[in-house]
């Protein structure tokens, strides 16, 4: 079959596209699925690099996100059908633990991600658990579930269930062009939020509008901080989203109103940021982490997409051979939206 082979740890050169590895064969409780589209996230340039303590065998398939055909089914499946169009949940689960158990499957502690602790995406055919899958509506396409998926996902979890964002609510994103912020942008504008975006140019924040966004704040024109201070009238924002951590989580402390919630699903700038911790306890802060959704959220925030409430925005496509191309265009931070890969 063909696939994207990440063979050692490195630069874009470690990608290299094969047209015949191995086809692999379903377990009892899984499905393989004929995949017509993958999608790129920050994590899949992360994986490719490596880190301490991050050890996959060789050669390795990475991506999250997919939607496709069921191909093939285990001995132990019931319930889906060869033909079946489907959207992977990239949170990988054991499906018994305790937390597993009240379904907070993104919280397993022998779990993870498609494509980051399994076999990924970015090949004609992968297996999954019978359990991460979602039926498309008919005549879906592919290539928008495939873009909605990990991003939207988490940005939904964030949002709506850690936070609790409520109608009326004001919400600063920090950063316009990737998928979770484009996701929290509708996400936000859909619970009824007013919504702040900091953006790195006028052509991001241009898209940002599009989607939504009430207020656009340009950085490399001013400090944002100031800025949403002045918009707010001196209160600052219910919430923060900030993704980018290092470089703008000081200034996200200090955007955020009198009890307000950051929260952080991620880190574009560096892991390691630092804080004043007197604006934590002085202006009752919290901050909330997290990291992909729940099953039930996944369903959830699919079912918005489906719908139309919220549209995975699709800022590039190219073929599969050329993912480390489009893994370079995603580097570069050029693109608004996703990059996705097709796989016709
Ligand atoms: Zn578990």
């Amino acid at each position: 079959m063909r696939a994207m082979l990440l063979t050692e740890h490195g630069g874009l050169d470690k990608l290299t596209y094969t047209a015949d590895h191995p086809t692999p064969t379903p377990k009892a409780d899984q499905v393989r699925v004929r995949v017509h589209a993958a999608a790129l996230n920050r994590l899949d340039i992360w994986v490719r690099e490596g880190w301490p303590g991050l050890k996959l065998p060789m050669p390795h398939v990475p991506g999250a996100d997919a939607a496709g055909v069921i191909d093939a089914i285990g001995s132990a499946v019931s319930g889906w059908e060869v033909g079946d169009r489907v959207v992977i949940d990239p949170t990988i689960s054991c499906g018994v633990c305790d937390f597993c158990r009240a379904g907070e499957q993104n919280r397993c502690p022998f779990g993870g991600i498609m494509g980051e602790d399994i076999s990924g995406t970015f090949a004609e055919y992968i297996l999954v658990s019978a359990r991460n899958l979602l039926k498309l509506p008919d005549h879906f396409p592919y290539e928008v579930a495939a873009a909605g998926s990990l991003a939207t996902i988490t940005a939904w979890h964030s949002l709506i269930t850690r936070a609790n964002l409520r109608p009326g609510q004001s919400v600063l994103i920090v950063g316009a062009g990737g998928g979770v912020n484009s996701a929290s942008i509708q996400i936000a504008k859909l619970a009824g939020a007013t919504v702040y975006v900091v953006g790195s140019n006028a052509e991001k924040l241009a898209e940002a509008q599009k989607l939504g966004a009430d207020h656009l704040i340009d950085r490399s024109v001013g400090d944002w901080g100031k800025a949403i201070y002045s918009l707010t009238g001196k209160q600052g924002v219910d919430i923060v989203i900030d993704n980018v951590g290092q470089a703008t989580l000081p200034t996200s402390l200090r955007a955020a109103k009198r009890g307000g919630q950051i929260l952080i699903v991620g880190n574009t700038s560096g892991p390691i940021a630092s804080i004043d911790v007197r604006f934590i306890f002085s202006k009752h802060l919290s901050i909330l982490g997290s990291t992909m959704a729940p099953h039930a959220d996944f369903v959830a925030a699919m079912n918005q997409v489906f719908a139309g409430k919220i549209t995975p925005i699709i800022g590039a496509r190219f073929p599969l051979d050329q993912a480390a191309e489009a893994e370079r265009q995603l580097e570069a931070g050029a693109i608004f939206g996703k990059i996705v890969l097709d796989i016709p």
